[in-house]
């Protein structure tokens, strides 16, 4: 399901409503895909059952709405996308691109803190075992109701992305966890990412900077599978008074505690204009005339001094 015109998207976990933070990534991604004339994607990141819920996405979805955050093509579940994701790791194995993992977490802690090891990279123990080291982990694994994880065999040393708001950012790849195993096995983030941009015909990702991390991991995930590479621009996020990131956990209001409040949609979309350097428009059309998400990257701003007259 792809349109011609590529699009530009918002894809919130939902696993609580979301706050002004959110709320301003989300009118900032829009604006980007307005202002550059392309679609645009609403997608519910709802793979960790635990975290999320159906009711919250459907609350996130009408506040989007309320500011006139709307996708104008199928909203994706990626809950309801396991098929795909399989297919793509299919390809990907076809090209003796995955392997299997039966490290536990700890055992992977373990290893990452030898001499040699980098922290926080995959040790890479179970990349190059035999077959019957295969078998003979797999059937202990099973032996304990546990599935292996599959991971992607990177090829690379690194990868580099052209951000449009941070410049060239490059980062180290990782084996990465393309399906997780364990008890509860399921399809991990990056790949679903990857595949659920492609299918939606999002060629612009427009998101907060706590992704910048991962996008080379994402952009070559998607090298791999053949699929376009987005542009990609991640812009600052929202600080509270003290300087620390906004959260629901230390007070950052959603939506409906500002409706509460007395705000309506028209009041809500002003300030958020107003901290992306917009005061005083009064539609997203008009703060999408002259909208350039590269201005987005610093300085951060605070709620609610830069989004409040
Ligand atoms: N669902 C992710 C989050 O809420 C964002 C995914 C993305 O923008 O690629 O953090």
């Amino acid at each position: 399901m792809t349109s011609d015109r590529g699009a530009g998207r918002y894809a919130p976990t939902p696993s609580g409503d979301l706050h002004i933070g959110n709320l301003r990534t989300a009118v900032a991604a829009w604006l980007a895909a307005a202002a550059t004339d392309r679609g645009f994607a609403v997608r519910v990141d709802d793979l960790d059952e635990e975290r999320c819920d159906e009711e919250t996405a459907t609350r996130q979805l009408e506040d989007l709405a309320a500011l006139g955050v709307r996708s104008d093509r199928e909203v994706v579940y990626q809950s309801r996308r396991g098929e795909a994701y399989r297919a793509a790791a299919e390809r990907l194995a076809a090209r003796g691109l995955v392997y299997e993992c039966y490290c536990s977490r700890r055992e992977i802690r373990e290893a990452q803190s030898a001499p040699h090891a980098t922290p926080g990279r995959y040790p890479g123990t179970c990349r190059n075992l035999s077959e019957s080291q295969r078998r003979e982990r797999r059937a202990r694994l099973k032996d304990q109701g546990r599935a292996p994880a599959l991971r992607l065999r990177a090829q690379a040393p690194s990868w580099r992305i052209e951000d449009r708001a941070r410049g060239s950012v490059e980062r180290p790849l990782d084996d990465i966890v393309l399906r997780r195993g364990g008890q509860q096995p399921g399809w991990a983030y990056h790949l679903a990412v990857v595949v659920d941009d492609a299918y939606s015909g999002v060629d612009q990702v427009v998101r907060g900077a706590d992704l910048l991390d991962v996008s080379p991991t994402q952009a070559y995930l998607a090298s791999l599978l053949g699929l376009p590479e987005p542009s990609y621009a991640h812009v600052s996020l929202v600080l509270d008074e003290n300087g620390e990131r906004l959260a629901k956990r230390s007070g950052a209001p959603s939506a409906r505690d500002l409706a509460e409040e007395g705000w309506g949609p028209g009041e809500l979309l002003a300030a958020i204009g107003r901290s992306l350097g917009r005061p005083g428009a009064g539609s997203l059309d008009e703060l999408a005339e002259t909208f350039d998400p590269s201005e987005l990257a610093d300085p951060p701003v605070r709620w609610p001094a830069d989004f409040v007259a």
